[in-house]
């Protein structure tokens, strides 16, 4: 039985239990082609049995069968728009080689699994990392300095890595956050696709806006994979930047004994 395109679609965006209000429209096709007219008096009649008239009539699978349809042709189209194994197995090929061959053959699920991982940081909140702060640090307002937390990144210019390890300091206000929760902020922007000078920035402003110390500095070193494996080769180079905020700015001492401690190699 054909539905006509309008009625049809009506009644795929409707919830079951939305048959009623379709029920009150004062006309309806019925499976012999004919219109009619429902009756107001005929309406409450109609919708309290509503299912059973559908199922009888036979339209109910109808509409399940067209239903099911359309989410299919919806799944698919869903399916082209996501990036897939396939495009990666296109990317192989692009790359001149065989995506069926046996060395090849798992690599597009596991390029796949690993590139989730190395984005990983935009599903993490810096606020929820650094919600949680331990008291008793009133009367602790000395430099805290944790060093040699690791990096790795990607640079957004050439989807290729760039690693290191990155230095954070900052002087508490009556707050002091777990020396884990620094490690977890800076995966939180480096599993994403960066570039050195904006992830330092980005890791200084999340702890000075949701910790409010002080002062805060960053220093990261970097070696990056795009600059030192092609162009002017300079293996081991380190990119080096840094983010000073609040008192870091305006302190001297301050700013020196941060400094002096991030540039000690571990
Ligand atoms: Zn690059």
């Amino acid at each position: 039985m054909a539905l006509r395109w309008g009625m049809a679609r009506r009644v795929l965006s409707c919830a079951q239990q939305e048959w009623q209000c379709l029920l009150f429209q004062p006309r309806m096709e019925r499976p012999h082609g004919t219109w009619i007219n429902v009756q107001p008096a005929r309406r409450a009649d109609l919708a309290r049995n509503a299912d059973a008239a559908f199922e009888r009539s036979g339209w109910l699978q109808d509409v399940h069968a067209t239903r099911t349809l359309f989410q299919k042709r919806r799944d698919h189209i869903m399916d082209e728009n996501n990036f897939s194994e396939k495009d990666w197995r296109r990317l192989l090929r692009h790359l001149g080689e065989d995506p069926s061959r046996q060395g090849l053959r798992d690599t597009p699920a596991r390029v796949d699994k690993a590139w989730r991982d190395w984005t990983s940081g935009y599903d993490k909140d810096p606020a929820e990392i650094l919600k949680v702060f331990e008291d008793g640090a009133e009367q602790y307002n000395e430099l805290i300095v944790v060093r040699g937390i690791p990096v790795y990144s990607h640079c957004e210019h050439h989807l290729a890595p760039f690693f290191g390890t990155a230095t954070v300091g900052y002087t508490p206000n009556g707050k002091i956050v777990g020396l884990s929760k620094l490690t977890r902020l800076v995966e939180c922007f480096s599993k994403r696709l960066q570039v050195q000078e904006r992830l330092t920035i980005q890791i200084a402003e999340a702890l000075m806006t949701h910790v409010q110390p002080l002062s805060v500095g960053v220093v990261i070193r970097c070696r990056h994979m795009c600059m030192e494996s092609r162009g002017i080769q300079t293996p081991g180079e380190e990119t080096v930047t840094s983010a000073l905020l609040g008192e870091m700015r305006t302190n001297l001492g301050l700013r020196t004994e941060f400094l002096s401690l991030a540039r000690e190699k571990d």
